[in-house]
């Protein structure tokens, strides 16, 4: 059952949303439809829920996440995309005021920072920008939109590996026991994502590759952004999102240390990119003098740093 609220301005992309774990690895689709139906397991939507598996058979998504979500996935398509169009390197100064008509994606940005659950005061900002249904290629709408469709993808996954991995019969008594399912069904979502990626569309375009674990990664760095503005670290039920991200990264897509990139550096730099522009939009600096010899090395230091 898909319960889509009327006033949601994302409505339309709800059911697409449900649908992402099965699209983001096509060459599994079967395989997961298989192993949804095994588990007796939907994916679904729910406007008043946060994401979770409330009762078994059911995996839920909330509004309030997922309008948070597209906002992050909006905002960060158009960081990268400026860096590009300026050129970026390590190193490089960007400045993001050049073209005073391209400021909405910060605005979104902020107030998809704000932590909380739903509020009175905190509906979508209807003078910001707000998915559009079925905009044109190449467009920054269709990007963020397949940004948002491959982070909550992942993230229906994260939710599945939960119930596939059984955690909801295990005793769970400490932090770490909690903690390690968490890590656990990360590593499911992940697997399922980028294991299989060869047997799509001939497995030759490392494109592929790259979308699908810089979507895993975004996913984890939308909740390790949070952190930047209000700083929880590891929490009874979750690993700090920090560790989260990082342990990903070093698992998935190990960074490979060569001077010219590999695909698998992807996901480090644009992990890079979004952690640096919130420390620097909370006025914090991260910064060694003799400059980084890897993105880890950075990366290191920005967690430090949240
Ligand atoms: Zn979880």
């Amino acid at each position: 059952m898909l319960i889509i609220p009327r006033h949601s301005v994302i409505s339309h992309l709800l059911r697409p949303l449900v649908e992402a774990p099965f699209r983001i690895a096509p060459e599994r689709a079967a395989e997961l439809l298989d192993l949804t139906k095994r588990h007796d397991i939907v994916f679904t939507f729910d406007s008043a829920s946060q994401l979770n598996v409330p009762e078994p058979g059911r995996i839920v998504f909330g509004a309030c996440e997922a309008e948070r979500l597209w906002a992050a996935a909006y905002a960060y398509s158009e960081l990268l995309a400026i860096i590009e169009e300026q050129d970026g390197h390590p190193g490089s100064v960007i400045d993001f005021t050049v073209d005073p008509s391209r400021q909405t994606w910060r605005g979104l940005l902020s107030w998809a920072m704000r932590r909380g659950v739903r509020s009175e005061d905190d509906e979508w900002p209807l003078h910001l920008p707000k998915p559009t249904p079925e905009p044109q290629a190449g467009t920054p709408m269709r990007a963020a939109t397949e940004w948002f469709l491959t982070m909550g993808g992942w993230m229906l996954l994260h939710e599945l590996g939960h119930v596939v991995n059984d955690h909801f019969s295990r005793s769970l008594v400490t932090d770490a026991d909690r903690h390690k399912c968490e890590y656990e069904a990360d590593d499911w979502a992940s697997a399922w994502l980028l294991d299989g990626w060869r047997s799509y569309a001939g497995g030759s375009d490392e494109r592929v590759f790259a979308k699908r674990s810089i979507g895993a990664a975004l996913a984890l760095c939308v909740l390790t952004s949070w952190e930047v503005y209000d700083r929880q670290g590891d929490c009874p039920t979750h690993p700090d999102p920090a560790k989260r991200l990082l342990h990903f990264l070093d698992r998935f897509v190990p960074e490979s240390g060569e001077r010219q990139a590999r695909i698998t550096d992807a996901a480090w730099y644009v992990v890079m990119i979004v952690l640096q522009f919130h420390l620097v939009n909370a006025g914090r600096t991260v910064q060694r003098p003799e400059g980084y010899r890897s993105m880890r090395e950075y990366i290191l230091d920005a967690i430090h740093a949240l």
